[in-house]
């Protein structure tokens, strides 16, 4: 029996099977598709955007590298302080300004870090990569299509086949079978429009506008790659998606929203989307676990749900491995719901808002007129910008002190030794910047889950010492002369009881 049989090789499948596997769980990940490439993951079709946040985690992990040769990226985003973005994307079509980006409003912010654009691809084949060293299993061309589960195991069955865990997370995609094998309530709302992402020969490219376009009727978008084009149509989600968006559908639909004659002379793939905004109500019944699409599904608009499943990834991997290594504190895994539910809520809000906001109304068009203002402005874009970057969400961890909950900046120590670098074993940090090494000794016990660093921080954020949990978010923050005591009741807290 395995620890965990994971549902889905895509990238938030793959990921949590890294995590798992780093922490020496026993896995298994089952894929329905024999393939693990597809044109659909390459180029421009397969294009995703990276926050700056899980720019972070693939550093944290030692994966940043390897990600960004992968993607054809040449030039590590890293910088030693908060620098302006290059680039901030759009808020429903409408494009924002970098250059109006106040970094110093946003004093969380990753210092070394910004987005990055990568594919399906790129990212799937570095996590299958690390997986594969790190002992993890994936097999092929094995759909799931039963999932039975009692007190002590879970089963997951593929063809002939029953595979038994104590733990199956479904992470298989938008329409997870696990989902609703495993009995998961799948709430929220139905769409405004259809959207489209097409490849194909334009006869007059010069007629359609670079970059993306918010029109009367619709958003197109073109992109600098040949052939390319995303749109969107408010049509109330009214294309039927069980049949392949044809030639003179797809231009009939780019001329409506372009407000052009476009011509496209030739389809060579092509697919539609819509902007449906549905969540399960908890991400757990009993021992299976969602963690991706199949939990949440929403339109690309904001590009955050790869971002949405990596974070979801790195929330349950540290705690399901506690959970089965046996030293999980009462109740951890169920903090999983607690804390990545809301950001998921917060995500559908967010395409939401643009899907409103693009409606070809007067009354959405006057709003339109308030919002383009406002991103007008310094504050405006800086605040779409801090949401859309993944810095600015926090877990309620019950504390007042600013940076608890909070994905930890990259901290530096006086040696130029990163946080990012001392998170590649997947433990807990424990960073000490206190004068007298105040925290000295009180990891003991904890070592094989908490690694302790003490030296002066370049920045501490007025803090003695910070204790992070194995994904990077802060979970305590001490005083300038930090509290052994409080130390060790947060150590405990998160991470069990010491070992003997
Ligand atoms: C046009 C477009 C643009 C986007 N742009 C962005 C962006 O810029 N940034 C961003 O963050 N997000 C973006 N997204 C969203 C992002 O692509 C998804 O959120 C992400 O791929 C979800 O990953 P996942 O691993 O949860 O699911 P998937 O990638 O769907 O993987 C699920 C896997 O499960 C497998 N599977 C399914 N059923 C079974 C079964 N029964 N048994 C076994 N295996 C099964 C599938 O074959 C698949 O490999 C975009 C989406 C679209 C459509």
């Amino acid at each position: 029996m395995h620890d965990v049989v994971i549902v889905g090789a895509g990238p938030v499948g793959l990921f949590l099977a890294c995590e798992l596997g780093l922490a020496g769980c026993s896995v298994l990940v089952l894929e329905r598709e024999p393939e693990p490439r597809s044109p659909w993951k390459a180029n421009q079709l397969g294009m995703r955007g990276l926050s700056a946040a899980s720019v972070e985690v693939f550093h944290r992990r030692g994966m940043l590298h390897p990600l960004l040769t992968a993607s054809g990226v040449h030039d590590d985003p890293g910088a030693d302080e908060p620098s302006r973005p290059r680039g901030v994307g759009h808020f429903a079509g409408m494009m924002l300004d970098p250059a109006k980006v106040d970094v110093a409003a946003l004093p969380f912010r990753l210092p070394a870090r910004e987005g990055v654009m990568t594919n399906l691809q790129a990212v799937e084949s570095v996590l299958s990569e690390r997986a594969a060293k790190l002992g993890v299993e994936v097999r092929r061309g094995v759909a799931v299509s039963a999932v039975t589960q009692d007190d002590e195991s879970v089963v997951a069955q593929a063809g002939e086949h029953e595979h038994a865990a104590r733990w199956v997370v479904g992470s298989d995609g938008g329409r997870s079978a696990v989902r609703t094998l495993a009995g998961f309530d799948f709430v929220g709302t139905e769409p405004q429009f259809t959207g489209y992402v097409v490849l194909a020969t334009i006869a007059d490219p010069g007629k359609l506008r670079p970059g993306f376009n918010l029109t009367p009727t619709g958003m197109y978008l073109r992109t600098p790659a040949e052939g390319y084009i995303g749109m969107l149509e408010p049509d109330g989600g009214a294309f039927d998606r069980s049949q392949r968006p044809t030639r003179e559908h797809l231009q009939a639909v780019l001329r409506r929203v372009s407000g052009t004659d476009v011509t496209l002379s030739d389809v060579h793939l092509a697919s539609s989307f819509t902007d449906r905004a549905m969540q399960t109500t908890t991400y757990r019944q009993g021992r299976v676990l969602l963690a991706g699409d199949a939990a949440h599904i929403h339109s690309p608009l904001g590009a955050q749900g790869l971002n949405l499943g990596i974070g979801d990834a790195m929330n349950l991997g540290w705690k399901l491995a506690a959970t089965v290594r046996g030293y999980a504190p009462d109740g951890l895994l169920d903090t999983y719901t607690r804390e990545r539910h809301p950001i998921g809520a917060w995500a559908l809000d967010w395409t939401r808002a643009q899907a409103a906001v693009m409606k070809p109304d007067p009354h959405a068009q006057a709003i339109q007129g308030v919002i383009r203002d406002l991103i007008g402005t310094r504050d405006g874009t800086t605040y779409v910008f801090d949401k859309m970057s993944g810095s600015s969400f926090r877990y309620d961890l019950g504390s007042e002190q600013p940076l608890v909950g909070r994905n930890a900046p990259d901290l530096r120590l006086e040696d130029g030794t990163r946080l990012g670098d001392l998170m590649r074993d997947g433990r807990g940090v424990a960073l000490d910047f206190s004068v007298d090494r105040c925290l000295h000794g009180s990891a003991t016990g904890w070592e094989s889950r908490i690694r302790y660093v003490a030296g002066p921080a370049r920045n501490d954020f007025g803090s003695g010492a910070v204790l992070i949990w194995p994904d990077g978010i802060v979970a305590w923050a001490g005083d300038r002369v930090p509290d052994r005591e409080a130390f060790e009741r947060a150590a405990g807290r998160w991470f069990g009881s010491p070992e003997i």
